[in-house]
């Protein structure tokens, strides 16, 4: 497929920096102007545009959507733009004025035009933030928990979900995450071998008997940030009654309106 040969432009890139990845340093080594300011809450996360009049990118990052030269937000919005730059036939079209200055909220379930276009960054920048072969070489034969997870995001400074994500990819552990608001599903992932497909509710509400149901439901967030126990019915739409008592891990990370959960087979 061709996102591979975006996994090599954003190797040969990250080949030439250490970890973590010195986005900043990127830029400036392109001579891209990377403008860190609040341009409103209902805009964009980050947005690249090509100036004729000085044949020159620039990428303008929004602080006000909580994304700052340091944190994990902000730099997965920097990789993503970059991608923009980095990938021939994104840049193309803005040099050309084909693509629009365009604005990325993260969303991995858009359904618009734009919606290939995105991916496409979003898989360059998870390349360039966690090179593959580095990453499988601090995952690989470890023992997968959020524990883990934690740490090797930590080493690249990238968020928890960006590292669970890149994880996922990587056809290890089977594992399922789960991003919910106000108790509600935002989005559901899933490894192909994980032996369930849904939630116990499908995409609705999260399932009450999950450490995330205690959280939204009861304002419980003692058993957050931990590997616990959780049953197969409780959480999942499962197959066959025998299936139900099947033990999983889950690892839920709540915070404010929000919570992110992994869960993977005991
Ligand atoms: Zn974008």
């Amino acid at each position: 497929m061709k996102f591979k040969a975006y996994q090599n432009v954003a190797d040969s890139i990250a080949s030439l920096y250490t970890i973590p990845i010195p986005l900043i340093d990127i830029a400036n080594d392109e001579d891209i102007k990377v403008i860190y300011d609040d341009y409103g809450m209902d805009t964009f996360d980050g947005m690249t545009w090509y100036e004729p009049s000085q044949r020159r990118f620039f990428i303008h990052i929004n602080t006000e959507r909580g994304n700052n030269a340091d944190n994990t937000k902000g730099r997965f919005t920097l990789a993503h733009e970059l991608g923009h730059y980095f990938i021939d036939h994104h840049r193309h079209a803005l040099e050309t004025g084909k693509m629009q200055p365009h604005i990325h909220y993260y969303n991995p379930f858009g359904k618009n035009d734009e919606w290939i276009i995105e991916r496409e960054a979003d898989y360059f920048a998870a390349n360039l933030l966690m090179p593959k072969d580095e990453f499988m070489k601090d995952v690989k034969g470890e023992e997968f928990s959020g524990q883990m997870i934690q740490s090797v995001a930590s080493k690249y400074n990238v968020s928890f979900s960006a590292c669970a994500i890149r994880y996922m990819n990587m056809n290890l552990v089977p594992i399922m995450l789960v991003y919910a608001v106000d108790g509600k599903i935002k989005w559901q992932m899933r490894s192909d071998d994980f032996p369930f497909y849904l939630l116990r509710y499908g995409k609705t509400k999260v399932p009450e008997g999950t450490v995330m149901g205690d959280y939204f439901y009861k304002g419980d967030s003692s058993c957050g940030k931990q590997s616990e126990v959780v049953f197969a019915g409780d959480c999942f739409h499962t197959y066959r009654e025998e299936q139900n008592g099947l033990e999983f891990f889950e690892y839920c990370i709540p915070f404010g309106k929000h919570a992110f959960s992994v869960f993977w087979e005991k």
